[in-house]
């Protein structure tokens, strides 16, 4: 039997599963109760897994060179859900960007992996991760070693989405699939005084505004046409009454892009236009960076074997759409600059009763549980196979 016919017999244990996570979603680096849902069916399955740090897991299957590392991110949103849907979450945060699907298609090929482990020609780490939405759950996992011990080869990672039918399977084998992402906070301090003599203080409103107006300029301005650059101002906060100048003004911001290049200038410049900007009418930038993600680059001779192995799968009408672009952001991205990558996007949308469909992020979004044995089967069966072609390779260079 196929790993998709034995994944679509779990479909209704899939679903279950699913469900109960999605009623109890996490936000942020600490989620206790899906961390303790994960290790005890992790333990039922036969698995010893490890907490390497707080809310991140490992747990390994098979056993010998080489390795390959099989990703899921399992937190949620602070959205309150509106879905109306009989298992949506009550508790002020949501799964609105189907990371319980992935934690779901993750446990599904557990599960598969562990029923044939004496089949497999090497090892297969599962990592669980906390904080993706943050940008932080996967560089903490890095740090505790998640690459290492043993030591990781080749890294697989899926992502549902909200448009589209399940069968899709969308890549990108060419260039950068996701963008970076450097989220910043810029501190400007001034110096307060009674709004009616503003000649007494330092206006850090003032500077604010003519900062985000020159780090728009960055994007007219310095990085060509064709660089798919994004530099957003989300937050600008300042000031508690009308007729006082605040001491102090705090912009938050996102830069995005698939070019490292451009990247590395536009981190440069906003840091320089920050401190250049405040000195110019004397008041003093502090600059912090809240996240530091590269774009996320797929591996051409790992994509390829990913795909070839899809290919084998008995599944109806799987259609494979490359050139996927996006401008979102994936902190993946950390794992796949450190070892060979691939990550694909399975699209899942559903609409509502009104025939509606929403983006993910949205606090209406619905995904398509048929995307569980599907994405649990191409999990498990390219781990098996990549480790089959690979081992062998390994086995006769030895
Ligand atoms: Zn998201
Ligand atoms: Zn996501």
């Amino acid at each position: 039997m196929s790993d998709y016919e034995r994944a679509l017999a779990l479909l209704p244990e899939l679903s279950e599963l699913r469900r109960e996570l999605h009623r109890n979603p996490e936000v942020g680096l600490k989620l206790p109760r899906t961390t303790a849902l994960v290790m005890q069916r992790l333990r039922s399955l036969g698995y010893e897994p490890q907490e390497i740090c707080e809310s991140g897991i490992v747990a390994t299957v098979g056993s010998g060179a080489p390795v390959i590392l099989l990703r899921a991110d399992m937190d949620a949103l602070p959205i309150c859900e509106q879905t109306g849907l009989p298992f949506a979450s009550e508790n002020g945060a949501m799964h609105a960007c189907g990371h319980d699907l992935h934690t779901t298609m993750l446990l599904g090929a557990a599960k598969l992996l562990k029923e044939r482990e004496t089949q497999l020609c090497g090892t297969v780490k599962l990592m669980f991760q906390p904080g993706e939405e943050i940008f932080k759950g996967a560089g903490a996992m890095l740090r505790a070693g998640v690459l290492e011990d043993p030591h990781v080869d080749a890294a697989f990672g899926l992502h549902v989405g909200a448009d589209g039918p399940v069968g899709m399977v969308c890549y990108n084998d060419e260039t950068a699939l996701m963008a970076s992402c450097d989220g910043f906070r810029i501190t400007i301090s001034g110096r307060a005084s009674h709004g009616s003599t503003p000649q007494m203080g330092i206006d850090p409103i003032n500077v604010g505004a003519h900062l985000h107006l020159a780090l728009q300029s960055l994007i007219a301005r310095e990085v060509g046409p064709d660089g798919r650059c994004v530099l957003t101002v989300g937050q600008f906060h300042a000031g508690s009454a009308a007729n006082i100048l605040p001491d102090s003004a705090v912009l938050e911001g996102t830069i995005r892009t698939v070019d490292e290049a451009a990247r590395g200038h536009l981190v440069r410049r906003m840091r320089e236009v920050a401190q250049g900007c405040a000195a110019l009418f004397g008041a003093e930038a502090e600059v912090e960076m809240l996240s530091e993600v590269p774009p996320l680059i797929c591996e051409k001779g790992l994509t390829a074997d990913i795909l070839r192995f899809i290919g084998e799968l008995p599944v109806p009408g799987v259609t494979l759409a490359g050139g996927e672009r996006t401008s979102g952001s994936e902190d993946f991205a950390l794992v796949t600059d450190e070892v060979p990558g691939c990550y694909l996007f399975l699209p899942a949308g559903q609409a509502d009763e009104s025939g509606k469909r929403y983006p993910s992020h949205n606090s209406h979004v619905r995904f398509d549980e048929n995307v569980l044995p599907f994405g649990a089967a191409i999990l498990a069966h390219c781990a098996r196979r990549w480790l089959e072609d690979h081992g062998k390779t390994t086995a006769a260079n030895r």
